[in-house]
């Protein structure tokens, strides 16, 4: 099948998604037609990539469904030059288009080594190899070297919200993290830090439901 007809059905999903009031910005939404989906999935989902839900990677982990990575973007409400951190690369997809959304280079830490491998191959491939810096390591302790961010988002769902992550925040930054049960569901926590305390503020959107977050301040196992 020829390259052409994964870009248009990747267009009908994003219009899709715009039309359910899922996607609300322009700027996600130009985000999500330069960075399609199917580049990011193994071989096999190809044809699957323009459906709207997760699919697998290998090490048993999920691609996130479209709609759920735009809900996410859309509360991250990302600036160009901001200085994003992302927990649990996955398939190095979200973390593509966290980049097209700040333009500038973006951080992103995942723990298991053999979807580092996966995601630098992905993020290659479609040109955002040295624009998007993929780390091997504990997600949950955060990415001292680059802090303060004024977005973190966390793809994978949490007992509760890691410490570490509100220290390495810009006051007025903010954390999206889902925060609940080990496997469904979890509750998607926008958090924001108030002052240099690490005083937060909360605001909930609603049930989701992730992989879990393994890590010293997330799930032991
Ligand atoms: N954002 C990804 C994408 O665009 O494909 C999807 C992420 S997947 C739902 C969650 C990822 O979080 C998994 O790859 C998992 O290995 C990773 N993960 C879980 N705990 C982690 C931790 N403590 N640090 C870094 N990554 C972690």
């Amino acid at each position: 099948m020829s390259d052409e007809i994964y870009y248009e059905r990747w267009h009908r999903l994003v219009r899709e998604l715009e039309r359910e009031g899922i996607i609300k910005s322009k700027k996600v939404k130009t985000a999500f037609f330069r960075v399609p989906r199917h580049l990011f999935v193994p071989e096999r989902y190809k044809d699957y990539a323009h459906i709207d839900e997760p699919l697998p990677i290998p090490a048993g982990q999920t691609i996130s469904a479209p709609h759920m990575v735009a809900i996410m973007l859309e509360i991250a409400d990302l600036e160009e030059g901001m200085n994003v951190l992302e927990i649990g690369t996955g398939s190095g997809w979200n973390a593509a288009l966290i980049y097209e959304l700040v333009k500038r280079d973006v951080y992103t830490i995942e723990r298991i080594p053999e979807l580092v491998e996966f995601a630098r191959r992905n993020l290659e491939r479609a040109g955002y190899k040295d624009k998007v810096h993929v780390i091997l390591g504990d997600g949950t302790k955060g990415f001292p070297p680059k802090a303060p961010y004024d977005v973190i988002i966390v793809t994978a769902g949490a007992p509760k919200v890691p410490e570490p992550l509100i220290e390495q925040l810009k006051v007025e930054g903010k954390l999206i993290i889902p925060v609940g049960s080990y496997h469904l569901w979890q509750d998607l926590y926008e958090v924001i830090k108030i002052n240099e305390d690490n005083k937060v503020k909360i605001i909930t959107h609603g049930g989701v439901a992730f992989v879990p977050l393994i890590g010293e301040h997330g799930w032991k196992r």
